[in-house]
């Protein structure tokens, strides 16, 4: 199948992934997806924080009637003037502290009805993630690529499995990747091994080396054997090139680098020179020695390399 041009919208980025969660009070349906109306019913998804809040905001105008109640029973109950007035100020001291309690513990209270919601409704959550699923599903067998991705995408980000990062790489995969897409590797790294996501990964690097990171070279390095099995040493060579990105890279995969040193291009090597050169208190060990064997030897009479031959 030929790969589909297609254009992607923003994901939908929230602080906390509980946030990503919205209730359709009429279905009574939970959905992480960015549409804003239920599909089935059409009417306007609730997100949880303003069901949080509602919720709370419920719970204490009933505390508040309560202890108004209690007060005015008190009043209404008093054999006299004085424990009138006793009653009276006791009430008044009572709503002040219940005010003044609540401003205190306004978020902790809002976090204790957020865990309840989230225990009691959590079948509900389960079944409506799996709608969220069908959906996707649905928009992936009619060719609809970027819409059922961009489903996916969502419900991966709020639930980590392998299942749905391998859906995401696999239509990611019939797609032509371009660098304004906003495209991630980090949060697709599998479990296991997969062909898919390394054929994904490769095509993304092509397009932007800096969306690779230490787990995903971690994973080739944990993969390898599989890797140059399917793709070749010249996909390993690539990603250990990538590892050049960052000083920390270098350090924590300095065996992967030296490994496939030899078969750098010439930019990569007088990159990693550079960060070797720079950092000279670091202590490279046989990387260090590896990378200036291999200069004095190819590179010796580069002028690019003059100032790292002695
Ligand atoms: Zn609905």
């Amino acid at each position: 199948m030929a790969k589909q041009a297609v254009q992607l919208t923003k994901k939908n980025r929230t602080k906390f992934r509980f946030q990503k969660l919205k209730m359709c009070k009429k279905c009574n349906r939970y959905s992480v997806l960015k549409d804003h109306h239920c599909p089935t019913c059409g009417s306007t998804f609730v997100e949880l924080d303003s069901l949080i809040k509602s919720i709370v905001r419920n719970k204490l105008f009933n505390e508040a009637c309560l202890i108004l109640i209690l007060v005015c029973i008190g009043i209404v109950g008093a054999p006299t003037v004085k424990t009138l007035y006793y009653s009276l100020i006791a009430g008044l001291v009572f709503c002040l502290l219940y005010v003044v309690l609540t401003f205190f513990y306004f978020k902790s209270e809002n976090f204790i009805q957020l865990k309840l919601l989230l225990r009691s409704d959590l079948s509900k959550i389960k079944s409506g993630i799996h709608y969220d699923t069908v959906l996707a599903e649905e928009e992936a067998r009619d060719n609809m690529l970027s819409m059922a991705y961009e489903k996916y995408r969502e419900i991966g980000d709020f639930i980590l499995n392998d299942a749905i990062k391998l859906r995401q790489v696999k239509l990611l995969n019939d797609m032509i990747l371009r660098s304004d897409m906003e495209l991630e590797i980090e949060g697709l790294v599998p479990s296991g091994y997969d062909p898919d996501f390394v054929t994904y990964t490769l095509e993304a690097i092509k397009i932007n080396r800096s969306l690779v990171t230490k787990k995903c070279i971690g994973y080739f390095v944990q993969f390898k054997e599989e890797v140059i099995r399917d793709f070749g040493m010249d996909s390993l060579i690539t990603v250990a090139g990538t590892a050049l990105r960052m000083k920390l890279y270098i350090m924590e995969f300095s065996e992967f680098i030296e490994e496939y040193l030899d078969y750098f291009p010439k930019e990569r090597v007088l990159r990693l020179c550079s960060i070797l050169h720079a950092n000279p208190d670091i202590n490279w060990g046989s990387l260090g020695d590896k990378t200036k064997s291999l200069v004095s030897v190819k590179y010796n009479y580069d002028p690019d390399f003059k100032r790292f031959v002695s």
